[in-house]
């Protein structure tokens, strides 16, 4: 019996939780260095306009070339770089990239494209992002409203009346603010009104088995309506297939961003399809 419950009680810890664990650890010790031997890096997917075809945006996408694992996504690499508070440098350094970027693009034929950034809720509420895009800014000259944030819904929902606060002033630098993954955190939409919003984009969930799923075509025509009562601008995140986008036209939907126009890709590839598209 006692043996039993021993057995039990270290079955707890098998092999895998500890190679999980280790491995995580070690993920968090490399990726502390990441940063500083330039293994991080962006790639950049284009936002295109659904009503004349041409890009109107891209969103950085964080990646990590790890010297010997290979490339390592950020599904992988972002949680730890949340739990270990490495996201605040990661994140500073996004912005500063962020801002460099869109200082080039000025006078040239991306001048009017908005460059999103994904901010997380560590971010949000316990950096200083005010201040530091603030000083990005001013040390770029660029326009902030061609800067946007990109925020999940269970970041907002996490702490409601703290979030409306810090928002709302960072609105006052002119960036501008989208809620990413939209339809998949808390559905609480009240909070739709009391955020100073300018976008909602509708999750890759809705999208993917649009035509054949006749709830997610209820729900994605729903969430574009309502957008537009709300004065929102929409995004389809993850169309694939020309019936994906010939929905979203037909629905009113004002922008896509999926693989079928782009996956992401580098900065001067998103210059050179931007020339090709906007011909
Ligand atoms: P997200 O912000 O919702 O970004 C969209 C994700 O959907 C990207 O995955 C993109 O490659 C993928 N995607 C876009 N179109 C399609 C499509 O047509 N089909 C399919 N199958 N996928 C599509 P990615 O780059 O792997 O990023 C995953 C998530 O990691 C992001 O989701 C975001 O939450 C997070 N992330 C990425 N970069 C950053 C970053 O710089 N900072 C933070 N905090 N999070 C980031
Ligand atoms: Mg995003
Ligand atoms: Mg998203
Ligand atoms: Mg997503």
């Amino acid at each position: 019996d006692a043996k039993q419950s021993g057995r039990s009680k270290y079955s707890f810890f098998n092999a895998d939780m500890l190679n999980l664990s280790s491995n995580r650890l070690m993920l968090e010790s490399e990726l502390h260095k990441a940063l500083e031997n330039n293994e991080l890096f962006l790639l950049f997917q284009p936002q295109v306009s659904l009503w004349n075809e041409k890009i109107v945006g891209v969103e950085a996408l964080i990646r990590w070339q790890h010297p010997t694992k290979g490339l390592i996504s950020p599904l992988d690499f972002i949680p730890i770089a949340e739990n270990s508070g490495l996201i605040m440098p990661i994140g500073e350094w996004i912005i500063d990239q962020a801002c460099d970027q869109l200082a080039l693009w000025k006078d040239t034929h991306m001048s009017e494209a908005t460059l999103s950034i994904n901010v997380s809720a560590k971010q949000v509420l316990h950096q200083d992002l005010y201040s530091y895009i603030e000083a990005a800014i001013e040390r770029t000259k660029i326009d902030g409203r061609f800067l946007e944030l990109e925020i999940t819904e269970s970041v907002i929902m996490e702490n409601i009346n703290e979030t409306v606060r810090i928002l709302s002033r960072l609105k006052k630098l002119g960036v501008s603010i989208a809620i990413d993954d939209f339809g998949t955190g808390y559905s609480s939409l009240s909070y739709l009104k009391k955020l100073p919003i300018d976008k909602l984009k509708i999750d890759r969930e809705f999208i993917k088995d649009i035509p054949n799923d006749k709830d997610d075509i209820a729900i994605t025509n729903a969430i574009i309506s309502m957008s537009k009562s709300l004065s929102l601008k929409i995004v389809a995140e993850g169309p694939e297939t020309k019936e994906h986008i010939e929905f979203l036209q037909n629905s009113k939907c004002d922008i896509a961003q999926g693989f079928y126009y782009s996956k992401p890709i580098t900065i001067v590839e998103v210059e050179k399809l931007a020339l090709h598209m906007s011909k």
